[in-house]
């Protein structure tokens, strides 16, 4: 109902007029790029782009819970840049995608998670088996090796998705949410063949 009473605005820059305008989507264009987080999550990693302009943009916009049409839009530029990154030989090909986990009062609070929407959107095979364990606390305000600790045994699996996979999050900052995931899903067996993010803070 919103969206219909409220101007269209750009996801990226808060422009009027389209959901994502011209030059937020040649920015999103970007092919992903290896990104080196502090806490490594044991598999190639890359972003999109730095947490900044665009970028920063549509990942703070793609957690409206009205802000449908952009997750779709989100969802082609994940589904584009795997591609690109399938034809340089850095991920197998057809590979399914699990989404990191969020704290399931915060994932509620945003209308369901949007990072599994945006995989959804991407007409890959998305396998949500992560979860964070209740009482873990909001990493927003944690150095790296306090967000380590919060999340030591934290990330739990509902089930072993058939691989290969890609871990999908929204920013990469520590690296330690991918680190904790991607850990539990080689103890698990799963063959992870990536991580890849919207952008690295
Ligand atoms: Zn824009």
């Amino acid at each position: 109902m919103l969206e219909l009473l409220l101007p269209r605005r750009c996801g990226g820059c808060g422009a009027p007029g389209e959901h994502l305008c011209g030059a937020c989507r040649r920015a999103l264009a970007q092919p992903p790029q290896r990104v080196s987080p502090r806490t490594h999550p044991h598999v190639p990693t890359f972003a999109f782009g730095t947490y900044a302009g665009a970028h920063r943009g549509v990942v703070l916009a793609m957690k409206e819970r009205n802000n449908l049409a952009l997750r779709r839009h989100l969802g082609a530029v994940v589904a584009a840049g795997l591609e690109h990154l399938e034809a340089r030989g850095e991920i197998p090909a057809g590979a399914g995608l699990v989404p990191a986990p969020t704290r399931a009062s915060s994932a509620r609070a945003r209308g369901g998670d949007p990072v599994e929407a945006v995989c959804r959107a991407s007409g890959r095979q998305t396998w949500p088996a992560l979860a964070l364990a209740p009482r873990t606390a909001d990493q927003s305000t944690l150095g790296a090796e306090e967000r380590r600790a919060n999340l030591a045994g934290a990330v739990r699996a509902a089930f072993v998705p058939a691989g290969p996979v890609i871990v999908v999050d929204d920013v990469v900052t520590t690296g330690a949410t991918l680190e904790a995931s991607v850990a539990k899903l080689l103890a698990l067996g799963c063959d992870v063949a990536a991580c890849v993010a919207l952008c690295a803070a």
